[in-house]
């Protein structure tokens, strides 16, 4: 039995200005893995190929490996990396297989595809019109008709920090083999409901998405073969962005049918807490300096979230930082700045001297209303590093990451992390990788959402949002939607579904 197992995984913000090229699917290589090189970088780890490769090779499968191509979230997807991308798997199943298995995002946006995964898998039916296709995508997906139709089983991540990636994986590539040894018949139903619920509001901690998850979970106990409610990711301005549900029962259509009403029911009603209200900048971060003045352990964590690496942010938005620097609040480690020419400045000017550095703030983000300002800040080079370290969070654990040459830059009570590489802060290597021991600063600054809570959050006595400046902004009013389909919860406050 041959399975082509292949990953071509972006999360689009299509109003970020970061370019996704060919080389930020590469992991900082000059080509996305392939092959052999591929198999041995992802067997064992916490990811979707890991989850994948996984069970092929405990099914005595033969695994066809043609490309493993996952970029940071950013702009959209630039189209020679589209068809560089795609062409590589799409060849590998036109030479013959028994099975697919595609570790996708669903919001995948490309400059000539809204639904970059529809047309993917458009492509790869025309090759395969047959061939069994197991999908997994990631709880942001925005999810259109085709994806489901040219596919047999989809399975989403059931858990947000997504630390159940490789589970996600095994789930659809379970109920894959068990169709494909006559066990059992995937029957797959989807639907959505109009709303975009606020990614500040999705973790799966948190009411209401911990019990829609919890209930998905539960009715794959009772015998679904897979069952996902995507979130859906809302700074795409497609059509179908928003929240969807797809059920896949052994062959029970009603069932199917009546279990994805029953979820897009309850994550209906639960509309309003999926609402999120931003807080001023400088009420949060006084706050932030109040709960650090008082005794406690652990770190006050203040979260940058208007400019999320892992929301397609340019993080190099400067405003929450600014604030930090303003209010005097020490002992502060930032995670961090995205400044390749600034990194390149202490690099040439040498680790101990003192430098006086434009910080971030130099890309234009045109699709939203305010811009960041660089911030000029003088301090001593503390280190310099290649910016690898290797995962050891349920998140990607076994993976390494890779920052780009990254400096550190230490200013008064402040030590800023500044890099040339887009990374989330979910893993505290990021930090004791160039020598910051989180847990023994008063004050965090992580340009993050929900997913630092895999590394950080029991390092934390306290989290404080804040409102910074850039285009994963937490107010949906500073975005600009002409694509996507009206009326839709909260941007019209519609009260009926249909
Ligand atoms: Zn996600």
């Amino acid at each position: 039995m041959r399975i082509v197992v292949a990953e071509m995984s972006h999360e689009t913000n299509t109003f970020s200005p970061v370019v996704t090229d060919l080389a930020r699917f590469s992991g900082g290589g000059a080509l996305p893995l392939e092959g052999d090189a591929a198999l041995k970088v992802f067997r064992g780890t916490a990811t979707g190929l890991g989850g994948f490769i996984a069970v092929c090779e405990d099914a005595g499968a033969e695994i066809v490996l043609p490309i493993a191509a996952g970029a940071a979230p950013s702009g959209p997807v630039e189209n020679d990396a589209f068809e560089y991308v795609a062409g590589k798997i799409v060849a590998a199943i036109a030479r013959g297989c028994d099975a697919v298995m595609l570790d996708l995002h669903g919001a995948m946006v490309t400059k000539t595809y809204d639904d970059g995964e529809g047309e993917l898998l458009r492509r790869i039916r025309a090759v395969a019109p047959h061939v069994p296709i197991a999908v997994a995508l990631d709880m942001h997906a925005n999810l259109y008709p085709e994806t489901v139709e040219r596919a047999d089983v989809i399975a989403g991540y059931q858990t947000y920090p997504h630390v159940d990636m490789d589970g996600t994986a095994r789930r659809a590539g379970r109920a894959l083999l068990a169709m494909l040894a006559g066990k059992a018949k995937p029957t797959m139903v989807w639907g959505n409901a109009p709303m975009l619920p606020h990614v500040m509001r999705q973790g799966t901690d948190d009411h209401p998405n911990r019990e829609l998850q919890a209930r998905a979970k539960q009715m794959e106990a009772d015998g679904a073969l897979a069952v996902s409610l995507f979130t859906g990711f809302p700074h795409a301005d497609i059509a179908q962005a928003g929240l969807s549900v797809v059920v896949v029962t052994d062959g029970n259509r009603a069932l199917a049918e009546q279990w994805r009403d029953e979820l897009l029911d309850q994550a209906w009603n639960d509309r309003a807490a999926f609402v999120y209200r931003p807080e001023p900048l400088a009420e949060s971060v006084a706050r932030a300096k109040t709960l650090g003045a008082t005794a406690g352990d652990g770190a006050v964590i203040l979260l940058d979230h208007y400019d999320n690496t892992a929301s397609g942010g340019t993080m190099d938005t400067t405003e929450v930082l600014a604030e930090i620097l303003r209010q005097g609040l020490d002992d502060v480690a930032v995670f961090g700045i995205f400044d390749p020419a600034a990194v390149q400045q202490m690099v040439a000017s040498g680790v101990g001297t003192a430098v006086t550095v434009s910080l971030g703030g130099k890309l234009p983000m045109p699709s939203v209303p305010r811009q960041s300002k660089p911030l000029t800040v003088t301090g001593r080079v503390k280190l310099i590093s290649d910016g690898r370290f290797p995962a050891t969070v349920a998140m990607s654990r076994g993976l390494t990451m890779n920052m780009g040459t990254t400096a550190v830059l230490s200013s008064g009570g402040v030590d800023i992390v500044v890099i040339s590489r887009h990374i989330e802060p979910f893993d505290p290597g990021c930090f004791t990788s160039v020598g910051i021991n989180p847990t023994k600063h008063k004050y965090l600054m992580l340009k993050s959402r929900i997913h630092y809570r895999v590394g950080f959050k029991k390092l934390a006595r306290a989290i404080v949002e804040c409102a910074g400046v850039g285009v994963c902004t937490s107010d949906y009013s500073e975005l600009t939607f002409k694509k996507v389909r009206r009326p839709i919860y909260p941007l019209d406050g519609v009260n009926s579904r249909f």
